[in-house]
Parts: C-alpha cells; structure tokens; sequence
C-alpha cells in the first residue's frame, strides 16, 4: 500500500535508519537530533502526545518534537488553518494580511515586543537579534552565558567553558576568528557578569541568554539574576537579549520576561508560537527595531514570514490567547509529572536532578556519590522505557515539553515505566 509518506516498505525501524544513511547523511537533517537515538524510531504518524513508528508500535512522547506542541501533535483546530492557507496560496513573496494578524498577537502576548521581523528558525532569528543589536549599538562583543543554546550561527555556536573569556567555535570548519567578539561566563554568576562589564561595559552589544535556561537541564535564574543583567546593559549601554525560542508561549503567555517582570531590549521567540510549524520572530521596541524598519540595518528570507508560517502563528496564538487557564494547567500536568517521576526514581532507591518550570521539565539521574549527572545510567534507563512505549531524550540535559494532550493517566503511564525499567537497569 503506498501511502502520503510513501510505499509502505515493510523494513523494521533498525532497517529503515540504516537505509536512511545512504540518502541522508548521518540519517537526520541536524546534528542535534542525531543525539536523540539510540535505537531509531522511524515515524509513520503523531498526533496527541503519541507517536507511532513503522513497525506499528506507539510510544508515549515527552520530548514532543523539542517543544513546539503545546497542544499536542496535529492538534486540530491550528492544522485545520494552515491547510485551508494552503489551498490559499501559502507563498507568494509578497505582503499579505496574516503579517498584521500573526504579528499583532505576538506584541500583544509578549511584553517587550512592539514591533518584529519573522524568520524561519531560531538560529536565524537570533543571528539577526545579534546583527540588529550590533547595528543599533555601534559595538561587536556580546556576552554569553555556559549552556545556553543559541543556534548554530557562525558567532553564537561555541563550546563550554566559562572562564568570562572567548569560547572556542562549537565545530569544524566555523572560521578559527568567529568567536573574537564573544564572551562567555557560567549561568547565575553574579561576580563573573560585573567582572565582565567592569573590564568590557563599554565594548559590549549585548548580553543573551535564555531567562530560563533550558538546554543543560532546567535552570531557573538565581533571585535579582535578572534583574541584574537588565540593569547593567542599561547601565552601559548594552541591549539585553532574550533567546525565548523555548521559553516563549511556553513558560507563560509572555514567556521567561512575563514570568520574571524583567523585560528585555530584544526577545526571539519561535517553537510554541508555530505550533511546530518552522518559524521564529525577533522584536522589541519601536525604536530598537528602527534601523530595520528604515532597512539600515539588514534582515532577509525568502520564506521569512510565508503565509502558512503565519498561519500557524496566528492560529496558535489565538488559541493560546483564548484558553483562559491555559497554563493553570500545564502546571498542574508538569507538577504531577514532577512528583510521580520523584516517587519512581526514590521508589528504586536511586537519585535524579529533576528542574521543572510549569510543563518544561528536566530528569536526570546521577551518580549517588558525586552527584553528577549519570550519562550512561540515563542513556540505559531511555532504552527501556522506549521499548515499553515511553520517549524521552537520551541526553539529560534535554527537558521534557508536557502538553495538553498528556493526560494525567499518560503521565502515571510515563512514571510506572521509569519504575518497571530502573528496577531493569538496577
Ligand atoms: N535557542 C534555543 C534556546 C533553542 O533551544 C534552539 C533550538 O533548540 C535554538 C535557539 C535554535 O533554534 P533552531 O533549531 O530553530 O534554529
């Protein structure tokens, strides 16, 4: 039978990947999903917080595509919009209605945006929060903090280390050059930030991070941590840049900046804003953004802002706007989750650090002795529970993205899974 994905093959997922590698180099189209297979599932269809792969199994998902779905997979009423958009006319490289709509939720929800520009993936967007900010400010250096993920863009990829000086570029082939005009220094180190500014304040573009940080385990910012960094840029004439492309529409309506009450110069914004639908947006004020609306300062795409992109937007903020205690209950999801996953890890008498914000959550077990995180442990505990329908990430640093579409009887599913595969891996 051949199907919208294709001839049904008959080959098990093992096979597929594999025969996957000849046309796909290294089987997947990012390197950072590489990392999140151990043993391939290959997908046949999503939808609610399920996943089925081509041998006709279904797993319960908790990592639900890197967070985009705040309503699930294929949630109805925002894939019913884009396909009618579809049949619309969905790329016609000209201005179009749904600019104003989609872009009007966006400063309405998010505090610190009046005006944006869209894009179509974080790193874009963050590349052309970063060139604005230069732009605006006259100077190069940006800071940076260790962990935080901001892309893979030719200044922003770098490795760890955060000793407050450059961190080496974050692969092969990136110029040797490309981290000159980038500092890095830990999360939540006051000391290490005024150091920065105390020897640099006046070199500085802009500070990023994410207000939450998402991408080595949930990590909340210290009290007044914030604050801080908002009050130094303004001290010294930096833009403070929020990379809110998880934090944003997930955290809170108004993401990581109306959840702390510190907003930033420049916020980027993308994966529950689509709905899982590939864009982002950079924006801030009327006047931060000046330089682009007068098209001094440079910004393109092709598929920049393309009708169906928007499309999801609009229908996704709309929905996110009308649903009244929309993140009453995440919470009340990811709370749940947070305890029942505890119990499990104490049940079998072995420890995890578990961060959670609302829905975003981070689990990871670590070595009893030192306290750090358990790579190989966790890596073998992801095994099991995937072959007894349950996905999350192999690596612990990748948080779980909980939907309305998980049920709490999803979640008792998740937790009695951990139990049965730690007393496996025990
Ligand atoms: N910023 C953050 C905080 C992210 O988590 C990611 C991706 O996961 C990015 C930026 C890059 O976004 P994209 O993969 O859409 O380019």
């Amino acid at each position: 039978m051949t199907t919208i994905d294709g001839p049904r093959t008959g080959l098990s997922n093992q096979a597929a990947y594999a025969d996957l590698h000849g046309f796909v180099a290294g089987g997947v189209s990012s390197n950072m999903r590489a990392r999140g297979i151990i043993e391939p599932i290959v997908v046949d269809s999503a939808s609610g917080c399920r996943v089925r792969d081509i041998e006709g199994n279904e797993l319960i998902d908790v990592n639900m595509g890197y967070g985009p779905h705040l309503f699930g997979y294929a949630d109805p009423d925002v894939t019913a919009q884009i396909a009618a958009q579809f049949g619309r006319g969905h790329m016609t490289g000209l201005p179009h209605r749904i600019d104003r709509e989609a872009a009007g939720l966006v400063a309405e929800l998010v505090p610190g945006v009046e005006r944006l520009r869209f894009a179509n993936s974080g790193t874009e967007a963050l590349m052309s929060a970063v060139r604005l900010a230069r732009a605006v400010t006259g100077r190069t250096l940006v800071l940076t903090f260790e962990g935080h993920y901001h892309g893979w863009s030719e200044t922003l990829l770098r490795s760890r280390g955060g000793d407050g000086r450059r961190p080496a570029p974050g692969a092969a082939g990136m110029i040797p050059e490309a981290m000159e005009h980038t500092l890095q220094v830990p999360w939540n180190d006051a000391a290490a930030v005024e150091k920065v500014f105390a020897d640099h304040g006046a070199e500085l573009a802009a500070v990023m991070c994410e207000p939450v940080l998402a991408n080595d385990g949930v990590v909340v910012p210290d009290a007044g941590f914030l604050e801080l960094l908002r009050r130094l840029t303004g001290e010294h004439g930096a833009l403070l840049v929020f990379d809110e492309v998880i934090t944003g529409f997930r955290v809170a309506r108004g993401g990581g900046q109306e959840l702390y009450g510190v907003v930033p110069d420049l916020t980027v914004v993308s994966k529950a804003m689509g709905g899982g639908f590939p864009v982002a947006a950079f924006g801030g004020s009327r006047e931060v953004m000046e330089p682009l609306a007068r098209y001094e300062a440079f910004h393109a795409g092709v598929y920049s802002g393309n009708h169906a992109a928007l499309r999801a937007v609009a229908a996704t903020l709309a929905k996110i706007r009308a649903a009244g205690a929309l993140y009453t209950e995440l919470d009340g999801i990811g709370a749940h989750a947070e305890a029942r996953v505890r119990e499990a890890v104490d049940g079998a008498g072995r420890t995890a650090r578990i961060g959670r914000v609302g829905s975003m959550m981070s689990v990871a077990l670590t070595d009893p002795a030192t306290g750090e995180v358990d790579e190989a442990g966790h890596r073998l505990l992801q095994t099991a529970c995937q072959r007894r329908g349950v996905y999350f990430h192999p690596v612990p640093a990748e948080p779980w993205f909980l939907s309305t579409a998980h049920t709490r009887q999803d979640i008792d599913t998740v937790a009695e899974t951990i139990s049965e595969a730690l007393a496996e891996t025990a």
